[in-house]
């Protein structure tokens, strides 16, 4: 059976303002996992607060909409249930950098199976343009007519900082090369962070189509650019100037959390299937 990327199209309309990042991310979303012919019911996305949340409804696959920063511990959750699933963790900066910036750490580290979208639009978009870490130092938000005070923070060499197995970055505003990048993240057995520079011409008038022709390159026209060096990598993303996006580093070789666990080795059975065979009514009727 051949997937269509309109497989994967919700009967709900998206209520993003026009031109929003969004509606490209999804876009590409979807091209990727049609391409790849993975099936709407095999796919799960978990969802945060916040303006990309608002899609939780509007791409046809199974999905889970939760507090704010928890897209990462859903995805986790879902993917040890089963593995046969493609799961993504879509989140934003907000959510990601600040309420839970513990999950990113821990799913890094860990190496969890899933791919990690972040949508970075540098603000706290859905109430209506607060500053968050990635808003930089100084501009004027909702709220902070003086910009927030404190330090910037470069995220993209945090990331990299703590290793992980598989780091891109990608600009909203081109979904093919995005597409391209999280089909090769759906391949990588491994966790998958792609920071996404989104852009929101409602509170963000950053990162326009005209800063990036400017400002951004693709790191695979870069001569010898070598992905399995993390060193390399750090040292692309210490500038913004310019920013490069594609994929920055992969390394296969680190084993998955489900990977590393002794006592699962010979398992062929997914815990969503054993659980089944459980008697759990006295453990419901503890709850109730
Ligand atoms: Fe998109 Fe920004 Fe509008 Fe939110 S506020 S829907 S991120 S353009
Ligand atoms: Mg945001």
């Amino acid at each position: 059976m051949s997937v269509n990327i309109a497989d994967y199209n919700s009967v709900n309309t998206p209520t993003w303002c026009p031109g929003c990042g969004n509606f490209a991310i999804h876009t590409a979303l979807k091209k990727a996992l049609s391409e790849l012919n993975i099936t709407p019911s095999e796919t799960f996305i978990s969802f945060d607060i916040g303006c990309n949340g608002n899609g939780a409804d509007k791409i046809n696959t199974y999905g889970f909409k939760g507090l704010h920063g928890r897209a990462i511990p859903l995805a986790v959750g879902a993917h040890l249930a089963n593995r046969n699933f493609t799961i993504f963790a879509n989140i934003g900066d907000g959510g990601c950098f600040h309420e839970g910036l513990d999950h990113l750490i821990h799913a890094i580290r860990s190496n969890y199976n899933i791919t990690i979208l972040i949508h970075n639009n540098q603000n706290f978009a859905l109430t209506t343009g607060q500053a968050t870490l990635t808003t930089p130092k100084g501009k004027p938000m909702y709220g902070l007519p003086f910009g927030r005070p404190e330090r910037d923070l470069n995220t993209s060499q945090f990331i990299l900082n703590l290793h992980p197995t598989f780091y891109a970055k990608a600009y909203s505003q081109d979904p093919l090369q995005l597409s391209d990048i999280i089909k090769a993240s759906i391949e990588h057995n491994g966790c998958s962070v792609i920071e996404i520079m989104q852009i929101c011409p409602t509170y963000n008038r950053e990162f326009t189509p005209e800063w990036a022709s400017q400002n951004t390159k693709k790191v695979n026209t870069v001569e010898g650019y070598d992905s399995s060096s993390i060193e390399k990598a750090i040292e692309m993303v210490k500038t913004d100037s310019p920013t490069y996006t594609g994929i920055l580093y992969k390394d296969s070789s680190i084993k998955t959390f489900y990977d590393s666990l002794e006592n699962r080795k010979d398992t062929k059975t997914e815990l969503v299937d054993e659980v089944k065979r459980q008697d759990i009514k006295k453990l419901l009727r503890f709850f109730q």
